[in-house]
């Protein structure tokens, strides 16, 4: 999804908006009678539920594991100077996104666009291209004549447009119908091949898909992230860090929050629902009217889980695909790229991709340029000492 986003910010020219205007958004309607809700995780999912239902006048209490909100997004502040920032999770969010962008507006936080590059930079095959907006290099791969003729843009268009126009709505209640189950057994480089695309061109297409992701993940999945990512027409950022918007979350939240309380067990009967949880001083015993869990099936497959959730849906937590991802930043003296008229960001088929320049909309003169390792090498890069992790990367940033 990100190598996808940073393709569209290399390629397309998008000039600076003003931020969003703050707006009165009301997102609930009061409720008739107030229920206890817990909800467990703080992450953005956890933030708005807690929020939405605050709203709507219900007693909520919301449970985190660390002693932060955010979850997966958080904002790196050192150890980088002039006060510059990275952000270790998601980095923009686009104009289709409903209600981060809702929320944006009633906290009125300071947003930016996405800075396009004036060239992007592509490094395929062992060999540096720079290409002007909306141009493509000539591929370095094997390619029958249309495919070539088409460009990877065209590509685009054949096999990914096509095929995510017909997997219909996925907001709809009924969705997906058995039309789109089709998609749903099948990997989505599997899909391209059994559709004729070349080999060649199926490695093209990983400088905008996110690699080998598109082996494993059901072909529905990931047309649904390429047709979500397509309704954006623009890309934001928060000035001075997303972290502000868990952080507004929380600011509204108060005392509802509960840092330090890691979900142990979650169980439910006809009458109540109720969670183990454990604090630094012991386990603890919590029940409410309604419990909703929002961590990653990563943790929640080593909580204890009751026997009122069906068998299908514990097989789904224990079994989900999760991918590793290790991002290495590395900080420059000058932002040396801008005297090439390049922007920061890269795609490449090193054994990194996407290159994330994350100072592109922040002042100061130093820059920050992100390595983002993804699957079995990012593993294999955690390990390394952080010495030997930064001369990994420098070798192939070169
Ligand atoms: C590297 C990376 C880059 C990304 N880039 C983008 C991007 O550019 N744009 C975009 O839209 N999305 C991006 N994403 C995706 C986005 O960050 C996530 O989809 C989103 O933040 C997930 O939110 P969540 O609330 O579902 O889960 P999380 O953020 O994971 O929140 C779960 C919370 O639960 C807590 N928790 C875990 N275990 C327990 C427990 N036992 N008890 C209590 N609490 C617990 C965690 O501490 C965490 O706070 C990116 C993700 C990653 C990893």
């Amino acid at each position: 999804m990100l190598s996808r986003r940073t393709f569209l910010n290399l390629a397309v020219s998008s000039g600076s908006a003003p931020a969003l205007k703050p707006q009165n958004v009301e997102f609930v309607r009061a409720a008739g009678k107030p229920k206890k809700v817990i909800i467990v995780g703080a992450g953005i999912a956890g933030l708005t539920s807690a929020f939405k239902l605050m709203q709507a006048g219900h007693d909520v209490t919301l449970l985190e594991a660390r002693m932060r909100v955010g979850g997966r997004v958080h904002t790196l502040r050192g150890p980088f100077s002039e006060g510059l920032y990275a952000e270790a999770g998601a980095i923009d969010f686009g104009d289709g996104y409903p209600l981060i962008t809702r929320f944006m507006r009633l906290f009125e936080l300071p947003v930016v666009d996405v800075p396009a590059s004036p060239k992007a930079v592509i490094y395929a095959r062992e060999h540096r291209y720079v290409t002007a907006q909306n141009q493509e290099p000539d591929w370095p791969y094997l390619l029958p004549a249309a495919e070539r003729q088409l460009g990877r843009a065209g590509i685009w268009q054949k096999y990914i447009v096509s095929a995510y126009t017909q997997i219909g709505d996925p907001s709809a209640h009924d969705w997906p119908q058995a039309v789109e189950h089709n998609f749903d057994n099948r990997s989505l480089n599997d899909l391209m091949r059994r559709r004729g695309l070349s080999e060649g061109g199926v490695a093209m297409l990983h400088f905008t898909l996110s690699g080998d992701d598109y082996d494993h993940v059901s072909a529905l999945q990931s047309l649904m992230t390429e047709s979500f990512i397509a309704r954006n027409r623009k890309w934001m950022r928060i000035q001075g860090g997303n972290d502000q918007l868990p952080r507004a979350f929380a600011a509204k939240l108060g005392s509802r929050v509960r840092y330090g309380a890691k979900l142990a067990k979650v169980s439910q009967n006809a009458r109540k629902a109720s969670v183990s949880v454990l604090h630094a001083s012991g386990l603890q015993q919590l029940e409410a009217d309604h419990v909703i869990v929002t961590i990653p099936f990563s943790v929640l497959r080593h909580c204890e889980i009751d026997s009122s959730v069906s068998s299908g849906k514990k097989t789904a937590i224990q079994k989900m695909r999760y991918e590793s991802i290790t991002r290495v930043y590395l900080q420059s003296r000058t932002r040396f790229w801008t005297e090439q008229d390049v922007g920061g960001n890269a795609v490449s088929d090193l054994p990194f991709c996407p290159v994330v320049d994350h100072t592109a909309s922040q002042n100061g003169t130093r820059g920050i340029l992100e390595a983002q390792i993804e699957h079995h090498k990012a593993q294999e890069v955690w390990a390394m000492n952080p010495d030997e992790r930064v001369s990994w990367t420098l070798k192939y940033m070169e």
